[in-house]
């Protein structure tokens, strides 16, 4: 299987391709885990892609399609993979197409996650993650048994800086903005299925196996 997961910010595409990464051995590409990674480890990359990512706005499109470029490569991607947060506009789009051209890969669909603008709002403002083991915790939906302790592993829940109120107002922005016209893109080359994403977790996933045939 080879999908691109669409949608805004805090529809739930990481916290599903997981799944399905799990269930079937799938390679789960997440643009923004490469990236915090390269913050993290303080490469030439994450240095540029910092002072994108904390005001909300996207890392240039040349960057972001040569790191796409090396990841489609590798081994773990022959198996099949959920494309998380990439293409984010048109041209990125119009160079996967020419990527997976290239490797005479075609995609099975783009699933694109239909949730309302007030709950994304509150699922990212709400969102805390386990600094230690990445399990990912909501203030509102999903707490812990002690107030920012992990229960997984005890590990400290930290906020993404981006997750920020303001932060996330204007990655919406740009979600509407630029990603937003890649609904039509996919539906004109007859790849789009949209999917309730407002549900529960596994009710999305049922939906996302369906659709795909899995
Ligand atoms: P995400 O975890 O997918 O919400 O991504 C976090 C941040 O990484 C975004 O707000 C962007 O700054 C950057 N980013 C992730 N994927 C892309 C992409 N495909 N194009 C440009 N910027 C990206």
């Amino acid at each position: 299987m080879r999908v691109i997961f669409l949608g805004p910010p805090g529809a739930g595409k990481g916290t599903q391709a997981a799944v399905l990464k799990g269930r079937y051995g799938l390679a789960h590409i997440s643009t923004g885990d490469i990236l915090r990674e390269n913050v993290r480890s303080g490469t030439a990359l994450g240095k540029t892609a910092k002072k994108y990512m904390d005001s909300g706005g996207l890392v240039p499109d040349d960057v972001i399609i040569a790191m796409m470029r090396e990841r489609l490569q590798e081994p773990d991607c022959r198996s099949g993979f959920i494309l998380d947060g990439f293409p984010r506009t048109v041209p990125q789009a119009e160079a996967l197409d020419r990527l997976l051209e290239g490797m005479d890969i075609t995609l099975d669909g783009v699933i694109l996650f239909e949730i309302p603008r007030q709950l994304v709002i509150d699922r990212l403002t709400g969102r805390r993650i386990c600094g230690s083991c990445g399990e990912i915790y909501n203030v509102s939906f999903k707490s812990t048994k002690v107030p920012g302790v992990c229960d997984r592993c005890g590990g400290e829940l930290v906020q993404r800086d981006d997750d920020r109120e303001e932060v996330v107002i204007r990655r919406l922005e740009v979600y509407e903005e630029q990603t937003a016209p890649l609904v039509r893109y996919y539906e004109e080359k007859g790849r789009l299925i949209r999917v309730d994403a407002g549900r529960e977790g596994d009710r999305v996933v049922a939906a996302i196996e369906k659709a795909v045939g899995l």
